[in-house]
């Protein structure tokens, strides 16, 4: 895996140029966040250990496959180290792909795949864990959360932007890396958690696919009008057909 330095504190690990979880520095040792595809839980260990810091705990912005992928066999390698996921996205490593009642009852999208792994902590709104504060920012998935580092407030944002042929709002469909779209599985919801994390004044963005964006406000801001945009000639269209 590639790993890339993007402040003191945040190391991008990064699976062929596509692919990306996160080693974050904190007091007591490194965060990991997401864990990749499968495959993945050596090469993260090793950078964490030429690092020169153990993991002390692992933390999950969304169930997906390309996020939740090597978290058993991490588990397995490090079974004292807590994993914590939001206690919506936490349902599908049980292979429960219900929808609640009150949620918008659209068909989920992407790869859930199932996991031996039971979380230690279920997240909500507001929790912090080491010096991140979780956000839940739903859409791509119904409990997709990002992070934010309160000590120098760069956002950790899952799938909720993508940076990878285009800085994007997740359910924007970007020809250059179409895959988070095809994964998104409320726009509506997306566009929401979008702003909310733009209104939160991050310093950083780190996504699951593409690079690290230094000061990505302005960018943030353009992609949410793009998708304002997409939304609305879709809703035009839908009122047309009726
Ligand atoms: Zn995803």
């Amino acid at each position: 895996m590639k790993v890339t330095s993007t402040n003191k504190n945040l190391f991008q690990l990064t699976r062929f140029v596509d692919f990306n979880c996160f080693l974050l520095r904190d007091d007591d040792g490194f965060t990991l966040i997401d864990t990749n595809m499968g495959g993945q839980a050596q090469s993260i260990m090793q950078a964490a250990n030429k690092l020169g810091l153990p993991i002390v705990r692992i933390v999950l912005t969304h169930a997906h496959v390309d996020h939740v992928g090597s978290l058993d066999d991490l588990h397995e390698a490090l079974p004292d180290v807590p994993v914590a996921i939001s206690e919506r996205d936490a349902r599908f490593l049980t292979g429960d792909k219900s929808l609640d009642p009150s949620e918008p009852q659209v068909p989920l999208r992407g790869g859930y795949p199932i996991c031996k792994t039971e979380p230690t902590t279920l997240l909500h709104e507001g929790d912090r864990i080491g010096s991140l504060e979780v956000i839940a920012t739903p859409g791509h998935t119904p409990g997709h959360i990002s992070f934010l580092d309160t000590r120098d407030r760069s956002i950790i944002a899952g799938d909720a932007y993508q940076t990878q042929g285009g800085v994007a709002v997740a359910g924007t469909f970007e020809i250059l890396f179409p895959l988070p779209a095809f994964a998104t599985w409320h726009k509506g919801l997306a566009l929401e958690s979008a702003r909310k994390l733009l209104s939160l004044q991050p310093s950083a963005l780190a996504a699951g696919h593409g690079r690290v964006l230094k000061h990505p406000q302005a960018e943030m801001q353009h992609a949410i009008h793009v998708m304002e945009q997409s939304l609305s000639k879709e809703e035009r269209k839908q009122s047309h057909v009726a």
